[in-house]
């Protein structure tokens, strides 16, 4: 058996079409789990899941430990051996949790999980991107968690069929208790869903300059900005709900423009998976270039504006 995790509708429809793959070449079922109130099952089902099972709790919201127990149940109960959870930060606190109990392995950060010679094998960047670690399991239940993004939702079929099977697990009380949640400032961007990008880097001499980011951004009717590391990280000229790479948020935009970004594999392993990459770099050498289907040599004080208003009169 098969089974699929993460408290995010969006990320389980993505682990579900790896699942499918992974159920069907094992020839297994596929099993997504609902913890709390059934508000997606029939949508997982046309998505591939052959059983939605629902965990009913009293619970209204996240708590590790007790989610930890409820997943553990469902588990055990299904006689699941390979889970499939997403790597969101709930996700990663389960599936680590869940390995501790079942004294079983997990690979987190995957970026690629398919069968060789019948193991699961599972992929991840390591050394900050320079490396890609092949790992496989010894023990059982084989855990993975999967970043959004690395794959991608299969379409709806609405005539697959599938078994809905709602569950009471008895857990035990946590040791712990939540008492303040506090939500992270951010600027209410959502870059991972974006369609069009445009991201500012190291090569902004001012914060005021990356309006001409965000001009370019506005005329392609995309409204989305972005950046590297430093400008979120170091320099806090954007919050870091725009930051794009390894430890930021992982992009899939139709179009990315990246301007006064040197491309280093960090930021790279964050906007690769871009349909058409464009860079605006002074430097030829740029590493950027590497990464992109269409490069710019140039100054971006002089190149963005430029650009900006031919696309200005192109689209009327
Ligand atoms: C563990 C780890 C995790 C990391 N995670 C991330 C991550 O998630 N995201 C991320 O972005 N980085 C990450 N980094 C940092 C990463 O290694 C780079 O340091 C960072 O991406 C560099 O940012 P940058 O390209 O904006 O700046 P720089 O590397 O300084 O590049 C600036 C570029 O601008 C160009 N330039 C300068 N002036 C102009 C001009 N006027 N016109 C045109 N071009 C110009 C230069 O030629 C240069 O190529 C991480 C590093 C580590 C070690």
């Amino acid at each position: 058996m098969v089974l699929v995790y993460s408290d995010d509708h969006k990320l389980t429809l993505e682990l579900l079409n790896k699942g499918s793959e992974l159920a069907r070449e094992l020839n297994k079922s596929l099993t997504a789990v609902i913890i709390g109130k059934d508000e997606f099952s029939k949508d997982y089902i046309a998505h591939g899941a052959d059983k939605v099972v629902i965990a009913e709790t009293e619970l209204n919201q996240f708590k590790a430990e007790e989610y930890t127990d409820i997943l553990e149940g469902v588990i055990k109960e299904t006689g699941s051996e390979t889970i499939l959870i997403s790597s969101n930060k709930n996700g990663k606190e389960l599936a680590s949790r869940l390995a501790a109990k079942f004294k079983a392995g997990c690979i987190t950060d995957c970026t690629n999980v398919y069968l060789k010679d019948k193991k699961l094998t599972a992929e991840r960047i390591v050394y900050s991107g320079n490396a890609v670690a092949v790992e496989q399991f010894n023990t059982i239940p084989q855990i993975v968690t999967i970043p959004s993004k690395v794959f991608d939702p299969l379409p709806k079929d609405e005539k697959h069929k599938g078994e809905v099977i709602k569950k009471k697990i008895d857990v035990q009380k946590s040791s712990s208790k939540i008492l303040k949640v506090q939500e992270m400032k951010t600027e209410g961007v959502n870059v991972e869903d974006a369609e069009i990008i445009v991201s500012c880097g190291r090569g902004f001499k001012n914060k005021e300059d990356i309006k001409l980011v965000s001009e370019l951004a506005d005329v392609l009717k995309g409204r989305t900005v972005g950046c590297s590391r430093p400008i979120a990280a170091d320099l806090k000229w954007l919050s870091e709900d725009h930051w794009i790479g390894l430890s930021g948020h992982k992009v899939k935009p139709k179009l990315y423009i990246a301007a006064g970004i040197s491309g280093q594999i960090q930021h790279i392993a964050g906007m690769r998976d871009s349909g058409v990459i464009v860079a605006i770099n002074k430097d030829p050498e740029a590493l950027i270039f590497k990464s992109a289907d269409y490069g710019i040599v140039g100054d971006l004080y002089e190149v963005l504006p430029k650009l900006t208003d031919a696309i200005k009169t192109k689209m009327g």
